[in-house]
């Protein structure tokens, strides 16, 4: 492979090799024109060198959207680690991570991904301090699912006043597919406000906590929905809390429901799905701007911690996502393609802005210190 053409769009990309300890990884920068890339660390037992570049190539990619589309002062930026997550981890080998991060003089900001937990980062921290996410009492800001969750529900919020001009979110129904750590609350804070829920969930026990939960609500109205049977739910709003992938030209045919809301990361199988949902008239909620409250938290532990400045923030996953509608409606195209344009605009308008003050910026990369 002609590993220059690979990384065009990418700033620079960082192979980590210490025999020491056994880390392999790249760290790949998609883009600084915000600020100092951040993005995850997966770890993954990949098949090949080209798997794990491929994967950190598209993740930092997503990353410098989600950053732009949440309005953060970061770019995107994500590491790979390639290992079994269940074998390789020792505390040496995030340390040697830790150190790689550092050399790169805070320019990129790491924490938790797939295969990896916040305590990982406890030892890549003793060598970095461009570590976010950490467990609380390292001074991370906690469970990440709780911004989340409430951005679903400020999509929900701004996609049903789309679909009929309602604010009230309670008088809708809605089939949720994962009760994990974002479903359940995305559910819970439904079954607040009324609604009528059908959910899905591979973990008998979550539904049960549900089902309990919603007596305490005074809100029973929970049906059980079992697999893919999901999809085929009569009801307004889809809202997949769980795996990536599920908007296909399969499961598009089976929708009934009148829009698409929800956490899990990479829901269009391709981009193309969101033009087929545009012909079908299902409105679709682009992911990478409804989940960002987590990452809007992790970005936030920066300025040091403040949850009202979090929710703050989150709550203007309503507003972005309104004007995203609103485009997508005027020129005719999916919402992930309004969503993107309203991404690149951002971006656009901030590289005008930082090459006007070239010459008296301050330094760019020093955001904790
Ligand atoms: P989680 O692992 O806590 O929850 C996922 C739930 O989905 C689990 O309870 C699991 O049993 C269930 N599940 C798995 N396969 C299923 C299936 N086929 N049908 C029904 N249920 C199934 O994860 P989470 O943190 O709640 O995240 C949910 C989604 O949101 C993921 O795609 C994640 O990448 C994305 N996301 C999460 C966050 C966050 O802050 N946690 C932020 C952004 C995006």
């Amino acid at each position: 492979m002609d590993i220059f053409t690979e990384i065009k769009s990418h700033e620079q990309v960082v192979i980590c090799n210490d025999p020491n300890t056994g880390l392999k990884a790249i760290i790949a920068i998609h883009n600084t024109t915000l600020g100092p890339a951040t993005g995850g660390c997966r770890m993954y037992p990949y098949k090949s060198f080209d798997a794990a570049l491929n994967d950190a190539l598209r993740l930092s990619k997503g990353m410098t959207y989600k950053c732009a589309a949440a309005d953060l002062d970061f770019g995107g930026g994500k590491t790979v680690i390639i290992g079994d997550p269940a074998k390789d981890k020792t505390p040496e080998l995030f340390r040697s991570l830790g150190q790689y991060i550092n050399s790169l003089n805070g320019r990129y900001y790491t924490g938790t991904d797939m295969g990896t937990t916040p305590e990982d980062f406890v030892h890549a921290m003793k060598e970095t301090n461009c570590i976010v996410g950490l467990p609380e009492e390292y001074g991370g800001s906690g469970d990440s699912s709780i911004p989340t969750a409430h951005g679903v529900v400020y999509g929900i919020k701004a996609t049903s006043e789309v679909l009929d001009g309602s604010k009230s979110i309670g008088e809708k129904s809605y089939a949720i597919q994962g009760l994990g750590k974002v479903g359940f609350k995305v559910a819970e804070q439904l079954l607040e406000e009324g609604a009528s829920l059908f959910v899905s969930e591979i973990n008998p026990h979550a539904i049960d906590a549900l089902i309990k939960r919603g007596k305490e609500i005074g809100n029973e109205f929970i049906k059980v929905v079992s697999g893919n049977d999901i999809y085929g739910v009569d009801a307004d709003v889809f809202v997949p809390c769980a795996l990536g992938g599920i908007i296909n030209d399969e499961t598009i045919e089976r929708l009934k429901v009148k829009a698409i809301v929800g956490s899990a990361n990479n829901q269009l199988l391709e981009d193309y799905h969101g033009d087929v949902l545009l012909k079908k008239g299902i409105l679709y909620a682009p992911d990478y701007i409804v989940n960002a409250g987590g990452l809007i938290q992790v970005a936030d532990e920066l300025y040091g911690p403040n949850k009202q400045r979090v929710m703050k923030k989150t709550k203007a996953i309503y507003t972005s996502l309104l004007e995203i509608y609103r485009t997508a409606e005027n020129m005719h195209i999916s919402t992930i393609q309004s969503a993107n344009q309203f991404c690149e605009q951002r971006l656009e308008m901030r590289k005008q802005r930082n090459s006007f003050f070239s010459h008296h910026r301050r330094p760019k990369w020093d955001v904790r210190h």
